[in-house]
């Protein structure tokens, strides 16, 4: 297997120094908001439940191979893409040091699905709908879904689709309609383990104008958020790419066909399952929280 280790480059991209202010990130948590309730500062943020992160700051990527025909995106542009973006995550400066991850890329794969498989290889893939957008609302840009350890918020694996079939994505800095490396700035901060947040100004707050490409660098809240999640100062350097069960370019087997006996997420394994899109301006699109025979937008 390939995996190239992204370097931390773009350390402080248009940070700097900046006036402290309330965090008002969130970071993902293993609680819904059936169960939980919104904090009082910020409706994105749940009171209760573990907050998930990438164990040991360890986490693997890969494009998938055949990018958006549709839009005219190959998966090798997809990939430098997503490795630009989470680069620009570990590059963040955490009081003088940058936060305790390493992220490789893997190689490009041949599953479209998302899927964690519990008892065989996986991939957190990055990949497109040219076909069909299988969640609802067309406003959705994105959904990065999150499959995690329900006791512990360990994440096991990662997933990003992007509704290209019903969004305009562009690349660069001509005729940009949705542009694409706002929206794989802010999935990224989903697939590290943030939330929404409640400041106007973050990469992370919920909605997108079209046009814009403020998303495309962090701003002092992202930065809050990724370092409290990986606070600085801690050993990456045993971080292997190979994901949760190993590392497989093709999309798993059904438990039907192997005629074997996987439990289902949120079952005995206790893993969960998250799913966070990023929508268009002034919609209140939140998380969808996916579970066996149930699939309801929460907000
Ligand atoms: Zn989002």
């Amino acid at each position: 297997m390939r995996a190239d280790r992204i370097s931390a480059l773009l350390v402080a991209l248009g940070l700097g120094l900046t006036a402290r202010h309330a965090a008002a990130f969130c970071r993902t948590t293993t609680c819904s908001p059936n169960e939980c309730q919104p904090t009082a500062g910020c409706s994105y943020c749940l009171d209760g439940g573990l907050p998930l992160y990438w164990p040991g700051g360890c986490a693997s990527f890969s494009a998938q191979v055949t990018g958006s025909p549709l839009r005219g995106i190959s998966g090798a542009l997809t990939g430098e893409l997503v490795k630009t973006a989470l680069a620009k995550w570990i590059g963040v400066d955490c009081g003088g040091a940058p936060p305790s991850l390493a992220l490789f890329q893997t190689q490009d794969v041949v599953c479209d699905q998302q899927e964690y498989n519990q008892d065989s290889p996986n991939a957190n893939v990055w990949m497109y709908r040219d076909d069909a957008w299988p969640y609802g609302s067309s406003s959705t840009l994105a959904l990065t879904t999150v499959t995690f350890n329900v006791k512990t918020g360990e994440i096991y694996d990662a997933d990003v689709e992007v509704n290209s079939l019903q969004v305009p994505l562009t690349v660069g800095d001509v005729a940009i309609q949705a542009d694409l490396d706002s929206i794989v700035t802010h999935e990224a901060g989903h697939f590290l383990g943030l939330s929404h947040s409640c400041d106007k100004q973050a990469t992370m707050y919920v909605s997108y104008q079209f046009g814009e490409t403020g998303l495309r660098s962090l701003e002092a809240d992202d930065t809050q958020g990724i370092c409290a999640i990986y606070p600085p100062g801690k050993d990456v350097s045993q971080c292997s790419p190979i994901p949760r069960h190993g590392f497989s370019i093709d999309c798993g087997v059904e438990p039907e066909e192997k005629g074997c006996c996987s439990t289902a997420p949120g079952g005995p394994s206790g893993s969960g399952t998250w799913a966070m899109g990023l929508g268009l301006s002034a919609l209140a699109l939140g998380a969808l929280r996916r579970r066996p025979g149930v699939r309801a937008k929460a907000r």
